[in-house]
């Protein structure tokens, strides 16, 4: 077992039973300090740990990593491109510190207010420095529900999509940490009863619940990463939300694929927890019949358990959840998906970032995005204020929520959120 997930461990520091982040998650987030300082980060509980002042104190000393300038930084890049080994003895290093029965950094004369914070005295940032962004369209329940509203329902997936991850390639500057807050955009849509486009507000804007990982590990133009490789390129995941206008989506997207429907914002959760945090939860992903081409074969336990949810809060109201997914109903799972991306020899950095495609469970409250959950605004949601929902609303907030949980641990991912304002 990896040391830092023994279901045992208790950190000295209080964690709640129903916190996201027990000392055996410890994932890595960038975080601005209040006095003013951007630092890389992790957390225990409801605090958010500096670990650049904690490696000036020396106490991530001779972990094989140039600690101090990597934490430093006010992105995760450098440190993860250090590489998995080095991920997984900072987070073992962390694990001892912060255990109970460790009185290193709990002792009397140690000064905790130099690397140990409140949530609510720091302020989240964007974690890594995204240079490219794919977004596939891996969920078979998702892919099935838009082409039968979209095209035939007796040909709702085209002929490729059980053969490849269909994926396209997507814009990374519009990703943003959560709590920022988007704008309806505006655009080009044509209404059914319209000879020509109207320019105008969007009519249709959707939420996508997604997840995404981060690619920890460069690759040379020309090189492939095979599916039994695949893990050790990644760094960890995020909840995604992939903001969607889906009117102007419909007009936009023939011939070739969403446009800017898809990047006018997309929220990642603020921590990123690695795959080795995850590791407890593995399983079996859906069996792929027909049979995929050899280099999509893969062995082994590919998926996660991952709870997903997504709830939308009016203005001055209350939350309502509108939707209950998981991530292990995906039908491509991530090491297929790069193994996918570089076949091809396309060249993957550390920082990329690649979603999974809208999360769709087999029910309709597993459906992940109000498209499907209201079937194109044929069945509106009610909420608990009385009023309804095909699509959101200006001022609605969206919240995704991702966790793993069995008998012992639960490790989470943080809040999603994204308010939605006003078309400018
Ligand atoms: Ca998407």
């Amino acid at each position: 077992m990896i040391k830092a997930n023994n279901p045992d461990l208790e950190s000295w520091i209080e964690v709640s039973v129903d916190s996201d982040f027990p000392i055996q998650n410890i994932p890595f987030g960038v975080a601005t300090f209040k006095n003013g300082k951007t630092h890389c980060a992790t957390r225990i509980g409801d605090v958010v740990i500096d670990l650049y002042e904690l490696a000036g104190l020396g106490y991530l000393d001779n972990i094989g990593i140039d600690d101090l300038r990597v934490f430093k930084q006010p992105l995760l890049n450098d440190f993860i491109a250090c590489g998995k080994a080095a991920w997984s003895v900072t987070r073992e290093r962390i694990s001892e510190l912060f255990q109970k029965d460790n009185l290193t950094l709990n002792e009397a004369d140690i000064d905790q207010s130099v690397f140990m914070h409140a949530t609510s005295e720091v302020t989240m940032q964007m974690p890594v420095k995204i240079g490219d962004y794919t977004d596939f369209y891996s969920s078979i329940e998702h892919a099935t529900n838009v082409g039968t509203m979209f095209r035939d329902p007796d040909n709702a997936l085209f002929p490729n999509w059980k053969h490849l991850p269909v994926g396209y390639h997507g814009r990374s500057s519009s990703i943003v940490i959560s709590g920022t807050n988007i704008h309806r955009p505006m655009g080009q849509t044509k209404p059914n009863d319209a000879d020509v486009p109207v320019y105008g507000p969007t009519r249709l804007f959707d939420f996508e619940l997604e997840m995404a990982f981060i690619v920890g590990k460069s690759t040379k133009l020309g090189d492939q990463i095979s599916t039994e490789d695949a893990e050790d390129s990644i760094f960890g995941m995020v909840v995604f939300n992939d903001l969607s206008a889906r009117d102007i989506q419909r007009w936009e997207y023939v011939p070739l694929g969403p446009f800017l429907a898809k990047n006018f914002g997309s929220i990642i959760s603020p921590w990123i927890v690695t795959l080795e945090a995850l590791d407890p939860f593995r399983v079996d992903t859906p069996t792929q019949d027909p049979e995929v081409l050899p280099y999509l074969k893969y062995t082994g336990k590919k998926s996660y358990d991952i709870h997903l949810e997504v709830l939308v809060q009016p203005e001055n109201g209350s939350e309502n959840k509108v939707c209950h997914s998981n991530f292990k109903y995906m039908y491509w799972n991530m090491a297929q998906q790069l193994a996918h991306h570089t076949v091809n020899g396309c060249n993957v950095n550390v920082g990329d970032m690649m979603a999974s495609g809208t999360i769709s469970g087999p029910t309709p409250e597993s459906y992940g995005s109000m498209l499907e959950l209201s079937w194109k605004g044929t069945k509106p949601l009610k909420l608990s204020d009385g009023s309804e929902r095909k699509f959101i609303l200006d001022n609605d907030t969206i919240i995704m929520r991702g966790y793993c949980k069995n008998n012992v641990v639960r490790i989470g991912f943080g809040d999603c959120i994204t308010k939605v304002l006003p078309a400018k």
